[in-house]
Order: C-alpha cells, then structure tokens, then sequence
C-alpha cells in the first residue's frame, strides 16, 4: 500500500551542543535519511549558534536544516527523528538544556496541527534564527507561514549570535 501514500516534504532542524558535534550532525543525517521512505533533497551549511535559554554557560550549538521528501505520516516521522536523537543518547532532563543532538520537525507539508505531542509548524520556529538562517541559506526562496524564512531570520532576536563558520559564533554575524 506504500505506493499510494503521498509523498511529503518535511523540513526537520538538528542541533548539538555536546561531543562530537559535527560528527553527531553528520551522523544523524545519515541515520534520518537511512530508510526508503525518507529521501534527502536538500541540505542545509552547518551554523553555529550562540546557546538561546536554559542554563548558562553551555558550549556553542552547531546547527543545521534538511529538507526530505517523506511517505511516513507526520507521527512516523516524530517517531523517527526522536529514535535517531535517542541513537546518540540525547538525555532530556533539563529543558533547553545541553543536548547531544536535537532533531525537531519544523514543517510537513502545509499541514498546521496545535497538538503539543506534535506542533506544526515547529511553535518556535518562526523566531529562532538557528532554524532560519541555516534554512534560507538553504532555499534562499523558502516562506514558512507566508513570510520570507530569510526575512523572518534577519528580524530574529538570536541572529546576533549566528556565524555560518563553526567555531566563531556571535564574531561575524
Ligand atoms: P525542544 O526541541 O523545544 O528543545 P524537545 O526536543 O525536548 O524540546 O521536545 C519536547 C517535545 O516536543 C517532544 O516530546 C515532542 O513530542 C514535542 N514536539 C511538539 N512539536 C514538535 C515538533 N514540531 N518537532 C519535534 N518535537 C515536537
Ligand atoms: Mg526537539
């Protein structure tokens, strides 16, 4: 029955502030691609990212965006994402805290859903310019919500602390 089931594009953001982490990123783009019902079309430079919240004094993020085409239902595909982020044994005892690898999902199609289990698109998605700027550098032409991504990234509060060459966040941007 797979043949029937539409084919979606999803745009899913990864982050990691512990360990290895580009290796991490590179890994887990592997893993999350690494099943016939999730094909890669497009990938994002890797950014690296001035901590937003939590607990201070935590390493720098390098973070990075995707772009898939997917038959997995939206659940599937959180399902997904969240075994892939388990694989690098993400701990999740502190909220905003450091994290080897976080992989959300911040569209699925056109659908929008209020569901906290899965929120589309990604609630904060539209203000972090982690997630838009990596997006735009991307597709230059997205639009999340009917604005500009690249628009949407140069007007986020946390831009100041984006710089696309790991190792220099806040130094360039
Ligand atoms: P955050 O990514 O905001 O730092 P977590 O990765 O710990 O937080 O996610 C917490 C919960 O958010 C997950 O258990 C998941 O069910 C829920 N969630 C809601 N919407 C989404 C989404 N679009 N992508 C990923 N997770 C989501
Ligand atoms: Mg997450």
């Amino acid at each position: 029955m797979n043949a029937v089931r539409p084919l979606t594009r999803a745009i899913l953001a990864l982050g990691s502030n512990l360990g290895e982490r580009e290796g991490t990123l590179m890994e887990a783009v592997a893993e999350l691609v690494d099943r016939p019902e999730v094909r890669l079309q497009n990938v994002s430079p890797v950014v690296t990212t001035k901590p937003v919240g939590g607990p201070p004094g935590q390493p720098d993020f390098l973070n990075m965006v995707i772009a898939v085409d997917t038959v997995l239902e939206p659940l599937e595909l959180l399902e997904h994402c969240q075994a892939v982020e388990l694989a690098h044994h993400r701990t999740r005892e502190v909220r905003w805290g450091a994290r080897t690898l976080d992989v959300d999902i911040i569209t699925y199609g056109d659908l929008a859903s209020a569901d906290p289990v899965l929120t589309l698109p990604h609630p904060r998605a539209a203000e972090r310019a982690f997630v838009l700027f990596p997006w735009s550098l991307m597709d230059p032409a997205a639009t999340l919500d009917g604005k500009s991504v690249a628009e949407l990234a140069a007007a986020a509060p946390d831009m100041a602390g984006i710089s696309h060459a790991p190792g220099t966040a806040g130094q360039d941007a």
